[in-house]
């Protein structure tokens, strides 16, 4: 039997520390409870929203009028030779200590990413080495429940996903629940997956802003841009190279257009990395969207590049 809870304030849910109450929210650790929790929200006509690890949204003031589902860790993952099989509710964090465990490298690049494999697995989460390509480039299969009509269990291959710069199918459609995913890996040593493990870790301290509580990660994702002057300031600038010729990071554009440190009300552009937005302990959602607006507006007028939000709204 579900426990389901009304009125809880999800702020806590999310690394954002921001957002009004669900009306209805419950906790699930297998696909039958998703099912008995989709079956209460039709039965009682309320929109239903997934949550993971929350590391990727920003809810609304006024919080979510439906019920939230949120995944969390059963401890659901087995090993198949060199592919790990998981829960989409399992953290991030232990499916890629669970592969170290288990001598199977690939990982370990997107070690130190918050959330949960589904959460990851739907926006194709990525870091340093795979951070284009993404967890997708790992991915045999998932299987989905599809909740459009009558929810029905698919199998997805990796085709099927059409997994690209933080996008999947599972993106493009919110009515799509990531229930498993199979990760093919490959045999690495124990020790060598620990210390590639051990060198993100440090490279992540250096470059992004502390600790996983009071933002959302990346705010944007990185933009295409078709000024090629910019994209060779950039690399002159930063000794990097642009990835496929012109897609730059998005911290160094809002870097670029004077917006470190940038504060509005409770919120703050961050002073280490330009695309994190900071909760400065007291912001509101209504802070993030004014602050976005004004980020957005300022870099387009500057660069003429439009950028996208990477995170995801939930309640506006
Ligand atoms: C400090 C920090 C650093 C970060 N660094 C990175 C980074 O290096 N690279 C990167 O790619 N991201 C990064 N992120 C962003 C975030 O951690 C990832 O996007 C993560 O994969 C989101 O997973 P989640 O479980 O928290 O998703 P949530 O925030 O809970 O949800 C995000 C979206 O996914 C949907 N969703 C969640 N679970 C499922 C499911 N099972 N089925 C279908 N839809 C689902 C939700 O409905 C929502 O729309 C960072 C975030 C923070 C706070």
């Amino acid at each position: 039997m579900l426990d389901i809870k009304q009125d809880i304030i999800l702020a806590p849910y999310t690394t954002f520390r921001i957002g009004g109450p669900a009306k209805f929210f419950v906790e699930v650790v297998s696909e039958d409870e998703i099912i008995e929790a989709l079956k209460y929200a039709e039965d009682n006509n309320l929109r239903f929203f997934v949550l993971g690890g929350g590391s990727n949204v920003i809810v609304s003031d006024n919080g979510f009028d439906g019920l939230v589902i949120r995944l969390i860790s059963s401890n659901n993952y087995v090993t198949e030779n060199s592919s790990i099989v998981s829960w989409a509710g399992e953290s991030l964090s232990s499916v890629v200590n669970f592969a170290r465990d288990n001598g199977l490298g690939g990982l370990e690049c997107i070690n130190g990413i918050p959330g949960t494999l589904g959460g990851a697995v739907r926006g194709n989460a990525g870091a340093y080495d795979i951070n284009e390509i993404g967890i997708g480039s790992m991915v045999e299969s998932v299987r989905a429940l599809e909740t459009k009509s009558n929810p029905k269990i698919v199998e997805y291959t990796k085709a099927d996903c059409k997994f690209d710069y933080r996008m999947s199918v599972f993106k493009g459609n919110p009515e799509l629940i990531i229930i498993s995913v199979k990760l093919a890996l490959y045999k690495k040593d124990r020790e060598t997956v620990d210390a590639k493990m051990k060198e993100i870790t440090q490279k992540r301290i250096i470059e992004k802003p502390k600790g996983w509580v009071g933002s959302t990660g990346s705010f944007y994702k990185n933009p295409k841009v078709t000024d090629l002057k910019l994209v060779d300031i950039f690399e002159k600038d930063t000794g990097r190279k642009a990835v496929d010729g012109n897609v730059i990071p998005a911290f160094w554009v809002i870097s670029e257009a004077g917006l470190k440190g940038k504060e509005i009300g409770g919120v703050k552009v961050s002073e280490k990395n330009a695309n994190f937005i900071m909760n400065m302990g007291s912001a509101t959602a209504e802070d993030v969207v004014i602050m976005t607006s004004f980020i957005k507006q300022q870099v387009r007028g500057k660069f003429g590049i439009q950028l996208q939000e990477e995170i995801q709204y939930v309640g506006f």
